[in-house]
């Protein structure tokens, strides 16, 4: 019986499971999903559970109910050495995984760029748990501007003008002026800042977007400073490259992704801490490593800039990967990865949002952005939903 062990149950890691699965039996392969949390977490609607809107059971998903049904075993455990060589993984516990095949999709970490202060000092939106950590910490320090009126308990940083800190300002001025009025506090009081070091906010989208957007917001309470860099951060303040400091207890940070440190230092073939790999997204010096979503530099066929690392692209990934895993075993042909682009869409708080979508890039704004947004993430959770209800 082939060994498949899949390190990560994020986008990557849970599809490659469940199309593995489709193509695999019981007989031919053990599936087992290492993965830190117990659940599988839409990061893409974390910024709604840190600003409040909606319940972590909307975000985390068990993955054993998910998963479990279909026969593949779920290690909570956390990942601490691939050895490519040895066909090895080794966990936390102590735990050591043989593998025949491997899949990596450990996701991204944090970017800090060495900007002193700032890790100790800021909050990020990676994980459920963080999203509930920025929300209570945003509660704690209303409560206590209530108490000592200190305006930097009343200001809230977000680093990064990315699709995340701007979704994530979006769901701070929906939702704050709700929490100022059921503690006593008038929102006008508080100022919310997004901090962009380039010359615009989410440049992915065209001009008129990014008006619309920062209009939308702006208006709502934000504040954006564009074209300038945070340069450090202390428990209190945070510096930017003008040379201005802002008096806060509250700072987050978006700023930015890199490759997970364990798959750029474990000996297969990387670029600047992300796994190189073949159309069929196989590392290109470990055959039997496949890797997907943000641990996996994929480019174009042609072309000279890489895919963004996005939801929608880690989990294509994974399909693929779930396809290839029955053609390594077999000896069949390997399906190549060749992705579809729905569109990017960003929420800008419940009822307001931007995006393209479609082959022609449609522009959508105001409310039909927000149901495309809503429609996606149910679309998303009924394709897991539903792949699994379709296995054997
Ligand atoms: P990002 O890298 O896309 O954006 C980070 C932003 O921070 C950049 O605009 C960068 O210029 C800015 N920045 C970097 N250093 C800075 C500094 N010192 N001071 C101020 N600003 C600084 O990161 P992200 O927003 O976390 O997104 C990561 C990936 O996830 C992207 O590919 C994104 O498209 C994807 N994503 C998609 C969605 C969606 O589809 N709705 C939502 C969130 C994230």
């Amino acid at each position: 019986m082939k060994q498949v062990v899949i390190l990560g149950g994020g986008y990557g890691g849970v599809l490659a499971a469940q199309t593995a699965r489709k193509h695999l039996s019981s007989s031919e392969a053990n599936i087992t999903i290492v993965n830190r949390y117990p659940s599988h977490q839409i990061i893409t609607e974390l910024h709604r559970l840190a600003g409040g809107t909606i319940e972590e059971k909307a975000v985390a998903l068990p993955l054993k109910k998910l998963v479990g049904a279909i026969d593949v075993n779920v290690v909570v455990d956390t990942v601490t050495a691939i050895k490519p060589d040895d066909k090895q993984v080794v966990l936390e516990s102590g735990s050591v995984f043989r593998y025949d095949a491997l899949v990596v999709a450990l996701g991204s970490e944090t970017n800090y760029f060495g900007i002193p202060g700032l890790e100790e000092n800021s909050l990020v939106l990676k994980s459920a748990a963080d999203a509930n950590r920025i929300r209570q910490h945003v509660e704690e320090r209303l409560d206590a501007y209530k108490a000592s009126g200190n305006t930097a308990d009343a200001t809230i940083v977000v680093g990064g003008g990315g699709l995340t800190g701007v979704e994530l300002v979006g769901e701070f001025v929906d939702k704050l002026p709700d929490v100022c009025r059921k503690k006593g506090i008038n929102f006008a009081d508080l100022t919310i800042y997004c901090v962009e070091a380039g010359p615009s906010i989410i440049p992915m989208f065209p001009k008129v977007l990014i008006e619309r957007a920062m209009e939308s917001l702006s208006k709502r309470g934000v504040i954006f400073l564009t074209g300038v860099a945070i340069t450090e951060a202390t428990a209190n303040t945070v510096s930017l490259k003008s040379g201005q400091t802002l008096e806060s207890n509250t700072i987050i940070w978006t700023g930015g992704v890199k490759g997970h440190p364990i798959v750029g230092g474990c000996g297969i073939a990387e670029d600047r801490g992300r796994a190189t790999v073949t159309s069929s997204l196989q590392s290109t010096s470990h055959p039997d490593v496949f890797v997907a979503g943000d641990c996996a530099v994929v480019f174009p066929e042609g072309g000279d800039r890489p895919f963004p690392p996005t939801a929608q692209l880690a989990w294509q990934m994974g399909e693929t990967i779930g396809v290839n895993l029955a053609a390594l075993f077999r000896g069949g042909a390997m399906e190549k990865f060749s992705p579809v682009f729905s569109g990017t869409l960003a929420s800008l708080g419940r009822k307001d949002g931007i995006g393209f979508i479609g082959g022609n890039n449609t522009q959508l704004k105001g409310w039909p952005a927000s149901m495309m947004k809503e429609a996606s993430n149910v679309r998303y959770l009924s394709h897991v939903h539903g792949l699994f209800s379709l296995a054997y």
